[in-house]
């Protein structure tokens, strides 16, 4: 109705005259109107409907508007919609017994935060106090989080404007498609990529590196799913060298993967986990760092100098607790799981059979990217140019896509369901079928 259309109209005015965007320049924004959603679909207020295979930010794990989780929501806002961190609250007790659970068995602590870049900011700290060194390394592909140390360990350009943190260093990770080692199989890109990084931790000096911080599978910057070897690679360096590893399961995490972490696929054990956004889909903003026993009892003495006024914040713990629970109860991890191997895997590699702007798809589960060239041989990428097209007739057709740099990342909600991939695929070939130049 018009009526519906003016509130579009309105939200679009009220945003364009008041609100700040992220990392954008602000003239010249025309941001789509979502106002409601359920499940995998999202709409605005005239009703236009959306696919959307981009989860938001890649967090809406759970999908939009669960009916469980906002019940969870709900009943805790009727009963205490805040509290200080030194209190003892049972959902935030109920929500860190939840998280434990599915870690590693020398895990049993979390500690919270407002969401993913304070998570790795507090594990950066606790590494540096546990080794009393200051270096972190990290890979030139990642994306950490928009603070003090996440922005500066984060590889991408985002990082350059914002280098004020100091003991950072960087290196190359595996990234076979474009191998920085000249490899031309994933064993010798997993060997080279090794080699590099034992030369990075040499050349700075072993006795100065706290930490060695990396995604498990590098999301923002391609889903760069590792190649056999090289996170336990990583682990016997973290080992031999007395350094901490974390692992950033902020975007791989709490399904997305197909499993409840990434790592859960990969022979390596964390010592400290960052986590995020799928953890409760962020229907309320919450993080956290899940903590090895033996870096928690460094601070059984010792005072930990870091706190946040919201850590542990009832209504995100409610919808944590919410979450988990619905995601154990509808086999939802499972899902994401069944609907990678069955659906997404040969749905992609048949648009890729078809359409040679595709240089390579990579993924699992409901986390996958679609490499997108000009040229299949050279690997030249696409120009942004052709992407903002693609997105705009993805759009024009109902489906919210992820787009970042020259790829289409292809990551629904873990709910998603057969038929809803198919419908996307459908899209997907239509727009790669258009003349894009
Ligand atoms: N780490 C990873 C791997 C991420 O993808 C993100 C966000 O995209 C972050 C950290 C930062 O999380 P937040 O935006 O909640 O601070």
């Amino acid at each position: 109705t018009d009526t519906n259309a003016e509130l579009d109209d309105r939200a679009r005015q009220l945003d364009r005259e008041h609100v700040f965007h992220s990392w954008s320049a602000q003239a010249g924004l025309a941001p789509l109107v979502i106002a409601s959603g359920r499940g995998s679909r999202v709409w605005d207020h005239a009703g236009n409907t959306y696919l959307d295979f981009s989860s938001q930010l890649v967090n809406t794990n759970i999908g939009h508007q669960h009916p469980s989780v906002i019940s969870a929501i709900t009943e805790q806002a009727q009963i205490l919609t805040t509290v200080a961190p030194a209190a003892a609250n049972l959902t935030r007790g109920e929500a860190a017994r939840r998280i434990v659970r599915r870690a590693p068995s020398r895990h049993n602590k979390v500690f919270f935060t407002n969401g993913g870049a304070d998570a790795n900011e507090n594990a950066i700290r606790m590494a540096r106090l546990h080794t009393g060194r200051d270096t972190v390394l990290s890979t030139y592909r990642s994306y950490h989080g928009n603070t003090g140390a996440a922005v500066v360990a984060t590889g991408d350009w985002r990082r350059v404007p914002n280098e004020y943190a100091r003991g950072h260093v960087h290196f190359f990770g595996p990234y076979l498609y474009r191998s920085e080692f000249w490899a031309t199989t994933p064993e010798q890109e997993s060997e080279r990529a090794l080699r590099h990084l034992e030369r990075v931790i040499q050349s700075e000096g072993a006795s100065s590196i706290a930490a060695i911080l990396l995604e498990t599978i590098p999301g923002t910057a391609g889903v760069l799913v590792p190649p056999p070897g090289y996170l336990a690679g990583v682990r016997a360096l973290a080992d031999r060298y007395g350094i901490v590893l974390i692992l950033d399961e902020v975007m791989a995490g709490f399904g997305r993967t197909g499993r409840w972490f990434a790592f859960d696929g990969y022979d390596v054990e964390p010592d400290l986990i960052t986590f995020a956004k799928g953890v409760n889909s962020g229907y309320v903003p919450a993080g956290g760092v899940i903590i090895s026993d033996e870096i928690a009892a460094d601070f059984d003495e010792t005072v930990f100098p870091g706190g946040l006024t919201y850590s542990g914040h009832p209504l995100a713990m409610a919808a944590i607790v919410g979450t988990l629970d619905a995601m154990d109860a509808e086999g939802i991890v499972e899902n994401a799981a069944t609907i990678g191997r069955d659906h997404l895997a040969p749905g992609l590699a048949a648009l890729a059979e078809k359409h040679s702007i595709i240089g390579e798809v990579r993924g699992e589960g409901v986390f996958w990217a679609l490499e997108l060239v000009a040229d299949r041989d050279s690997r030249e990428p696409v120009s942004g140019a052709v992407v903002g097209r693609l997105k705009k007739e993805l759009l024009a057709r109902g489906l919210l896509p992820f787009t970042a740099d020259n790829r289409i990342h292809v990551v629904p909600p873990a709910i998603v369901t057969a038929d809803e991939v198919a419908e996307a695929l459908t899209t997907y070939d239509e727009v790669f079928s258009l003349d894009l130049s």
